[in-house]
């Protein structure tokens, strides 16, 4: 049975208790957590089997985090499909859903403390989106601090915020080890997103623009950076309805922006619009020059 906890209070004794369950060695066992904003689907389940696979006891949370949206996003339409949500959790054997109302996680939302994403969390989905890491950072803090996870899984579909979420631990010194599942696709290589819900049948096809711009960046990768970002724009420049935000390329260990002699691993990334539905994607290239 998955356990539902909506409180602070009560999900740190549900945790001590399933420790105290987990087997003759209760302080070995190791606590894995998910963190989600629910309207599950494929991406997020291979989460919680990696988490499985890694800790005794398993717990997702599912909170729609009012801090990560801009007042003109789409916090109040975002999917929540709880009891579905539920099902998946029991199917894969979780042990605790924590699901905290608002005002749990924000007894004051409009005096919170937060934590600052730094420079790193105003390039490529920050400069579209300003405050939306720090809204993510200080999410993930609390989780960390409410249920004190010896491992965190996070997916490769949100690459920045992965790669921001290790920085924060980094510099903050949380005591827990991050782990990464890479992005999980539908057969024609769409990238699973609760938001994929949004789009229409023809929206549906054009969303596939983005993993043939990333097609195009891999395929022109040898020729250089620049080759590379021109291949994956002009994919989005023959398609009107989808509209590009960003696409760039990154050095994967640092985030850092490359230049045209860069030769090594590469991570593009890309964001845009097709109609009101917001979408990314990301691929690791290999450059060579
Ligand atoms: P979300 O519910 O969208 O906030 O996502 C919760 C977690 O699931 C994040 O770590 C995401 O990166 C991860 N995730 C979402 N979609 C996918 C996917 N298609 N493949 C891998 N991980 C995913």
């Amino acid at each position: 049975m998955t356990r539902i906890l909506r409180t602070v209070t009560e999900t740190r004794a549900a945790i001590a208790e399933l420790a105290a369950r987990a087997g003759a060695e209760p302080d070995k066992a190791r606590l894995a957590l998910v963190p989600t904003m629910g309207a599950l689907h494929d991406g997020h389940r291979a989460l919680i089997r990696l988490a499985r696979e890694r800790a005794e006891i398993v717990i997702v949370s599912i909170f729609v985090n009012p801090l990560q949206f801009a007042p003109d996003e789409d916090l109040d339409r975002y999917p929540r499909t709880p009891e579905a949500d539920l099902a998946v959790l029991e199917a894969e054997g979780v042990h605790a859903a924590f699901m905290p109302a608002v005002a749990e996680m924000y007894p004051d939302l409009e005096h919170v403390t937060t934590v600052s994403a730094g420079e790193a969390g105003r390039i490529l989905e920050g400069e579209y989106r300003p405050t939306h890491f720090d809204g993510v950072l200080t999410v993930v803090a609390k989780l960390f601090n409410i249920i004190r996870p010896d491992i965190a899984v996070f997916g490769e579909k949100d690459a920045q915020q992965l790669a921001l979420v290790r920085r924060m631990v980094r510099d903050l010194d949380f005591p827990l080890e991050i782990v990464a599942h890479p992005i999980v696709r539908e057969a024609d290589g769409l990238a699973r997103s609760s938001r994929n819900a949004y789009l229409g049948e023809e929206e549906r096809g054009i969303a596939l623009t983005l993993k043939r711009a990333l097609d195009a960046v891999e395929a022109a990768a040898p020729r250089g950076r620049d080759d590379a970002i021109a291949a994956g724009r002009a994919v989005y420049d023959a398609q009107a309805l989808a509209s590009m935000d960003y696409l760039e390329l990154v050095d994967a260990a640092t985030f850092a922006p490359i230049d045209d002699t860069f030769a090594g691993e590469a991570l593009a990334l890309t964001a845009a619009r097709i109609g009101t539905t917001r979408l990314i994607d990301n691929r690791p290239v290999a450059m060579r020059h």
